[in-house]
């Protein structure tokens, strides 16, 4: 490809035609293809570091809007994962299969289930009061599916929405701890406490925001938008790595509808307006989770070697994030989707 400027997953380079070869990026400088980019912006294809897979539309529209990595979540069966996977032109689909919730008798026994079936990292859901099980799981069991996962080498993921529950899950020494807390703004001690642990966040703005709205139609509760914000400008400026994540998801029983796809764009814009440069931003759904995860380290940028995940728009999204929505082409592992939006 030709014409075009390359943001590499991290900057802006000088790099004008990238080559794809098998499937990847190629040390090579000419193609037997030329396309031409017409003077837009190619990225490295978007990584969704929160998504439910509930239909094979999902797969649709996230690569519409350029993501090509979503990471599920959980909810649906080991057998509809495994049949989203590994379709030509659609978003690679990563998968934790079942999430940890109460009971589980045999926390080591779990965790070896999921690596049997393939997961690419273990999900646990913490919860102070029971909604999703019958009773949330106890500080012990979360602290041994923790050690469990990393014996296997396995990141984990732990749902938290509450001060309480963040700190359940940074004492039980989970990585990354998705969504935030709805209650209030992040106290600084627990801030400090991440930092400490390099926990790393997927904050899924945009639902939270959705359920604090739906949690304000119970009677007496009022709780303030305004916390998300705060909270999402406090983990920027304390440092700790914000990765973007939608939560996307129809299911009946969420507080919220979300798509996929365009919500990741949604969410990256949330970013900005918190205060990431658009730059930050998108890193934050390229190179940031590809260097932090560990198991997707062959993407997120645009170098030779790695994966042929690409995106591109029209215009400038380094300087105007409102660009990524004038999606042109998209490619996942060099196979270019016929889906756009
Ligand atoms: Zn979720």
């Amino acid at each position: 490809m030709t014409n075009v400027q390359i943001f590499d997953g991290i900057k802006l380079t000088n790099h004008k035609s990238v080559v794809i070869e098998n499937g990847f990026i190629s040390h090579k400088t000419k193609g037997d293809t030329v396309i031409n980019g017409e003077g837009g912006t190619l990225l490295p294809g978007l990584i969704d570091a929160h998504v439910h897979m509930e239909a094979l539309n999902d797969l649709e529209n996230g690569v519409k809007y350029g993501v090509t990595s979503m990471l599920d979540m959980a909810a649906h069966s080991t057998e509809f994962i495994n049949s989203l996977k590994k379709r030509p032109g659609f978003s690679d689909i990563l998968t934790c299969y079942t999430a940890a919730l109460y009971p589980i008798d045999d926390p080591k026994a779990f965790v070896a289930d999921q690596v049997n079936k393939g997961a690419d990292y273990i999900k646990i859901i913490i919860e102070d009061q029971p909604r999703m099980a019958e009773k949330p799981l106890s500080p012990e069991t979360i602290t041994a599916l923790t050690e469990a996962a990393h014996e296997h080498k396995l990141l984990v993921f732990a749902h938290a929405v509450s001060m309480a529950t963040f700190k359940t899950a940074i004492d039980a020494g989970v990585d990354v701890i998705t969504h935030i807390p709805v209650e209030a703004p992040m106290s600084q001690s627990l801030i400090e406490e991440m930092l400490k642990k390099g926990t790393i966040t997927v904050p899924t703005s945009g639902m939270m925001k959705k359920t604090i709205a739906f949690l304000n139609r119970i009677p007496n509760v009022n709780l303030d938008t305004q916390n998300i914000d705060m909270t999402l400008k406090a983990l920027m400026n304390a440092g700790i790595p914000v990765i973007a994540g939608t939560d996307a998801n129809h299911a009946p029983f969420a507080p919220a509808s979300i798509d996929h796809g365009i919500g990741l764009l949604d969410e990256i814009e949330a970013f900005v307006a918190a205060g990431m440069t658009p730059v930050q931003a998108l890193q934050s759904a390229t190179s940031l989770p590809a260097r932090l995860f560990g198991f997707i380290t062959d993407r997120g940028m645009i170098k030779p070697g790695l994966r042929a995940d690409l995106l591109l728009v029209d215009g400038d999204p380094t300087t105007d994030i409102k660009a990524l929505h004038k999606v042109k082409r998209v490619w996942v592992n060099g196979i270019e989707s016929s889906i756009t939006a």
